[in-house]
């Protein structure tokens, strides 16, 4: 048994090896669809055993996910212990690869004072931000942020209405 929640975002990106217009910064609607089940084991090995509580019936409840997903990819919100802290959300980010020169040019940018740019909004990766990349990555946050008991079997990502990227955890 297996549930599955849908949320959107706004993110821009760039391949910097594209041989055609992925390697301009450019900008996509993203769909995100992701699906847990329960599971006594941790991701790796994706082993299924308790298809659902069997006092609540359900596998998790839609608002833990969706929370977990909204923590992630909207608010930026991060717990450690009784500590409540905020990284950059992909939503309105700028995806790029850690050796991009793009990323480091807007990072000095924002922040020389008499621009007054404020700080971005940047997720650096240590892969190309494609729409597979970007599903794995997305894929392994939430996961941990659902904790044990809980595991992130699929994430769909479509970057446009008719382009989508699929990551399962590896068997
Ligand atoms: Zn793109």
């Amino acid at each position: 048994m297996r549930v599955t929640k849908e949320i959107t975002f706004e993110a821009a990106h760039r391949l910097r090896f594209h041989r055609g217009a992925c390697r301009n910064l450019h900008g996509h609607s993203y769909r995100v669809r992701v699906t847990a089940a329960a599971s006594t084991k941790l991701l790796e090995d994706r082993e299924l055993a308790r298809p659902t509580d069997p006092e609540t019936g359900m596998v998790v409840d839609f608002g833990v996910l969706a929370e977990a997903m909204r923590e992630v990819l909207i608010t930026g919100v991060r717990r450690r212990g009784d500590a409540t802290f905020h990284v950059s959300p992909w939503d309105h980010s700028l995806i790029v690869h850690k050796e991009d020169p793009f990323a480091e040019a807007i990072l000095a940018a924002s922040m020389k004072e008499e621009l007054d740019i404020g700080s971005q909004r940047m997720i650096i990766l240590d892969v190309e931000p494609t729409a597979e990349n970007m599903a794995a990555c997305i894929g392994k946050e939430i996961n941990e942020k659902l904790g044990i008991g809980i595991g992130v079997v699929r994430v769909e990502l479509w970057e446009t209405a008719t382009s989508c990227a699929t990551w399962e955890p590896e068997a």
